[in-house]
């Protein structure tokens, strides 16, 4: 049976590890540098204009929001990371749940690491990039943001990402454009395909 994206549901923000999610459902986990689009990305798969919220004050949430997608898997959206004006407190939080999220064995089925098509990922990135490849779950980069790019600029910035993040033949890089809707299906069917192996 196919995922239905339209039906979703908030679940719960997890601030502290006890609360994260640990039913056996498959959780397919969104991580992003702030102001990346990463909500936006998000609101393109569900078809909704809202859900994850864009634009919320970068940085000042450090929590884990679990949506719950057609009662077969979890979207789950890992706070964002990178922005400038966060305090050195807010970053340590961050980094406290990240590191425990992270080494928590079966939590992720499938990371979706979004990075900006218009630039070289960023050391945070490559970081973030890694955390997900050390769980030993697969992982599809989403290269967002391809709206802004001349067509001249987009194979070889694709090929940058690549290098710098030492992707395989295998690993899956998807442009995309939450504005546009560009690979929103491509991302879509490998998230089901995924999610459904498990
Ligand atoms: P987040 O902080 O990663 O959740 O980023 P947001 O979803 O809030 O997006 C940050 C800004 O980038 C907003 O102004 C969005 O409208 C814009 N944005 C997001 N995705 C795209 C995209 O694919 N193309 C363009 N042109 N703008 C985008």
């Amino acid at each position: 049976m196919a995922i239905n994206f339209n039906r979703v549901e908030f679940v719960l923000s997890a601030v502290r590890p006890e609360a994260f999610i640990r039913d056996g459902l498959p959780q397919v986990t969104f991580a992003g540098r702030s102001n990346v689009g990463k909500s936006s990305v998000i609101n393109r798969l569900l078809g909704r204009k809202n859900f994850a919220r864009v634009g919320a004050t970068p940085g000042k949430t450090t929590q884990i929001n679990y949506f719950r997608v057609d009662g077969q898997m979890y979207l789950t959206d890992l706070p964002g990371y990178g922005y400038a004006q966060v305090s050195k407190a807010e970053r340590d939080r961050w980094g406290a749940l990240m590191e425990r999220y992270f080494a928590e064995q079966g939590l992720i089925t499938l990371g979706v690491q979004i990075v900006d098509a218009r630039h070289k990922p960023t050391a945070d990135d490559v970081t973030m990039y890694n955390w997900f490849k050390g769980t030993g779950c697969p992982v599809i980069v989403v290269a967002n943001k391809l709206d802004k790019l001349k067509k001249s600029e987009i194979e070889p910035n694709l090929q940058q990402i690549r290098t710098v993040l030492a992707l395989t033949q295998e690993d899956m890089l998807i442009p995309f454009s939450a504005e546009k809707g560009t690979g929103r299906d491509e991302l879509l069917g490998a998230i089901s395909r995924m999610a459904k192996k498990v």
